[in-house]
């Protein structure tokens, strides 16, 4: 990554992933004299609680979805990277993402947590997981699909002699 930072003295802060963890650490960083750089592989914030408003149609996916962006401006010391981060290198402190290799003096994991099916293979292939608000439309989207199939089975049976 050609460094599109801002020429800064100051130590740079590399936090990975803006959930709530990320996002709170940026808040008590913001103004401090640091350079903070929040990297996600996504470009908004997505409130997880409301996942399952979303997968039940109950809210739109914009409704809990933020762009880490709007959240930032006006915090000059923070900035907003859109990578996937692949690999650290502590020897160099180096953090190595699908867009290029970063150098940091302090860095942040904030990566939160993947489903675990506590090694239930068939539960695993069997369920569909909601971790992020692709997860939930793809509930939604399977959940009106089968109330679809279901409705046209009953208008079938109905004209059925
Ligand atoms: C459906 C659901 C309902 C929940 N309800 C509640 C509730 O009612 N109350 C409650 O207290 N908690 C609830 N939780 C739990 C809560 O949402 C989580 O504990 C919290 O979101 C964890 O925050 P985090 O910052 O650790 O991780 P996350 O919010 O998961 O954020 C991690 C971030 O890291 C990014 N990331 C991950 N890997 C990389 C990488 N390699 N490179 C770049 N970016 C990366 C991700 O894109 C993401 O933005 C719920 C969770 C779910 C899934």
């Amino acid at each position: 990554m050609k460094s599109a930072f801002r020429d800064s003295n100051l130590p740079r802060v590399i936090i990975i992933g803006g959930g709530f963890a990320g996002l709170a650490l940026v808040e008590k960083l913001k103004h401090k004299e640091v350079q903070v750089v929040l990297f996600d592989k996504n470009n908004f914030h997505q409130f997880q609680p409301l996942f399952y408003q979303v997968a039940t149609s109950a809210l739109e996916p914009d409704s809990i979805v933020f762009p880490f962006r709007k959240q930032i401006s006006g915090y000059k010391n923070v900035l907003f990277r859109l990578a996937e981060v692949e690999e650290i290198q502590p020897s160099t402190n180096t953090i190595i993402t699908n867009k290029g290799r970063v150098h940091f003096d302090y860095l942040v994991l904030a990566t939160g947590t993947t489903t675990n099916f506590f090694g239930m293979d068939n539960v695993e292939s069997h369920s569909l997981g909601m971790k992020s608000i692709r997860d939930s439309l793809n509930i939604r989207h399977m959940m009106l699909q089968n109330l679809n199939k279901l409705q046209s089975l009953v208008m079938i049976k109905n004209v059925m002699p």
